[in-house]
């Protein structure tokens, strides 16, 4: 089987270099920060850093590059201000990623900090709108990642995502990416064939498996349904070794890209280990 398999890589060193480390440790794909995610600041791309990244992506033949947003985005906040930063940082990152041909951006839904979860998802989904007018010349689309629910962190349901989409306008401007390690602390089960099969097929049913886009692999050092997000190395966690091998092996999810984002000192052995699966 066709193995669609990268990390999430540093671009400290660049933007093309994240692309060649990424080759060099035998990914085909790999996840970027388009620019630093802790702060609002926004200094565009400039053109040689936006042709050295497309040059790498033609020397590896690298073709699927991932973006992450700024974990500072929160179109779910309650405060005018926050969301009024967070639609516009998320403006330059489409433009951003439009430049480099990036064709998906992952972001975490958001948190409602106080009210109800429902007013949260509406603020999500009235949010996205606004960005999807305003970037409509710009072709990447947006993944909604699950999330563990820590806080009020919304995503832990499918539910939370089917409904966000359901409000949104433009359908083909969004899409999914299911984290492993958020989604078993969210309390979805996916640790031996019989519960992977269960919620798949909830995610099926709620959420439709064709706008499954991306999958994050991470191994959970918090317990199922456990609302904690904190990632373990593969096989090093409550999720074990087997899950991974059912999805690596699973026909279909083939064609998805998979990326890990686990504590990044054992990264490059736990691409060894997917690799074998
Ligand atoms: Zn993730």
């Amino acid at each position: 089987m066709n193995k669609i398999i990268g990390a999430h890589f540093s671009i400290a060193n660049g933007l093309g270099n994240a692309v060649r480390t990424a080759k060099k440790q035998r990914c085909n794909t790999l996840q970027i920060f388009t620019k630093n995610p802790m702060g609002w600041q926004e200094k565009p791309l400039a053109k040689d850093e936006i042709d050295d990244f497309l040059s790498a992506k033609k020397e590896t033949g690298i073709k699927e590059v991932i973006s992450h947003t700024s974990y500072l985005i929160n179109l779910a906040s309650p405060e005018k201000q926050k969301q009024y930063l967070s639609k516009i940082a998320l403006i330059q990152e489409f433009k951003r990623c439009a430049a480099l041909k990036i064709k998906y951006i992952v972001m975490h839904p958001g948190a409602y900090i106080n009210g109800s979860e429902e007013d949260g998802l509406k603020r999500i989904a009235e949010n996205l709108n606004f960005v999807f007018e305003e970037v409509v010349d710009n072709p990447p689309s947006l993944l909604l990642e699950t999330t563990a629910g820590q806080g009020t962190n919304l995503g832990y349901k499918f539910e939370h995502l089917a409904f966000i989409i359901k409000m949104i306008n433009n359908k083909n401007r969004v899409g999914v990416c299911f984290d492993t390690c958020h989604s078993f602390a969210a309390g979805y089960d996916i640790r031996d064939k019989k519960s992977f099969e269960q919620t798949i097929k909830k995610f099926d049913k709620i959420l439709g498996l064709k706008n499954l886009r991306v999958m994050h692999l991470n191994d959970s050092k918090k317990t199922l349904g456990g609302r904690i997000d904190r990632h373990q190395n593969i096989g090093n966690g409550e999720i074990g070794l087997s899950a991974f091998k059912i999805i690596m092996n699973d026909k279909r999810m083939e064609k998805i890209p998979k990326i890990l984002e686990t504590p990044y000192s054992k990264t490059q052995n736990d691409l060894k280990i997917l690799l074998n699966l």
